[in-house]
């Protein structure tokens, strides 16, 4: 039983995974396995970008995504005459053949990972670069992780990957997917804390959260800066405290990163 496990930790955005897929499929028929990926308009693998927080406490997150090879795929159960498949190895595949003219694979999908192909009529998708894994190749991985310089893709048998303490993408959708994401980014709240008397920063300003009844700890820096990290998605209230002064804010990780910006401790 393989599975992908992506190290978002390591991961830094170069988009090679991205730009190797593309090379790999786009004009190059690897039937029967896939048909060639059009030269636009398709991303097998996508590298998604996302700007949290506000200036100028912000921070960028890249999350590669990919086909989830579920275990329990909404694809497949809407493909006809088995146009959708699973492997030996649970890799998930479209027969170009078989699935001419089934939009409805599109549709199913609830990660989006499907793309139609509208010259050939077909749904195309990741797969897995089967073709590289079964084939005469000297390298007998996914291109993805072959060109990510960092190592942050790994496909392999599941037995032998460390799987403890990661996620997938969208767990509520039922579908069991076996692409799984070490340090998936948490909520954060960052901020300046400055002394409005004395027009300084504050260094060492104790800084505490409370968030769904965990508490959250860190102080200030030589700059005046906290980053409150791995916070869940909660309101919450933070207590700012420095030389007997002591502010408190409410704040709201529910839908975004919180950047408090500057903070006067009067
Ligand atoms: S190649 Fe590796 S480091 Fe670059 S975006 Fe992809 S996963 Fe991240
Ligand atoms: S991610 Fe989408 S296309 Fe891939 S197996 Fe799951 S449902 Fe099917
Ligand atoms: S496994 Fe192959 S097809 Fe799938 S995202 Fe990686 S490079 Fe693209």
């Amino acid at each position: 039983m393989k599975a992908f496990l992506i190290d978002l930790k390591k991961c830094v955005g170069c988009h090679d995974c991205q730009i190797g897929c593309k090379d790999e499929h786009c004009g190059n028929s690897w039937l029967p396995y896939a048909d060639a990926q059009p030269e636009t308009g398709q991303f097998w693998m996508k590298v998604n970008q996302t700007e949290r927080g506000r200036i100028p406490h912000v921070k960028v997150s890249y999350i590669p995504t990919m086909c989830n090879h579920c275990e329990n795929a909404p694809c497949m159960k809407a493909a006809k005459n088995g146009a959708v498949y699973r492997r030996e190895d649970d890799l998930v595949l479209i027969d170009p053949v078989k699935a001419k003219g089934q939009k409805k694979i599109v549709e199913a999908c609830p990660y989006h990972a499907v793309f139609w192909n509208e010259k050939l009529n077909i749904p195309q998708k990741c797969t897995g670069c089967a073709h590289l894994l079964d084939g005469d190749h000297p390298v007998k991985v996914p291109r993805c992780m072959d060109n990510c310089h960092v190592d942050a893709i790994i496909f392999g048998e599941e037995s032998e990957l460390d799987l403890e303490g990661t996620e997938v993408l969208h767990p509520e959708y039922g579908t069991k997917p076996r692409v799984f994401y070490r340090n998936m980014p948490k909520r954060f709240v960052a901020g300046t804390v400055y002394d409005p008397e004395i027009k300084e920063v504050v260094i060492g300003a104790k800084i505490t959260a409370m968030a769904e009844g965990v508490e959250f700890e860190t102080t200030t820096d030589a700059y005046g800066d906290f980053w409150l990290w791995n916070l869940p998605e909660a309101e919450g209230k933070l207590t700012i405290s420095a030389d007997g002064k002591v502010k408190e804010i409410e704040f709201s990780t529910v839908s975004e990163d919180v950047g408090l910006g500057d903070i006067p401790l009067a």
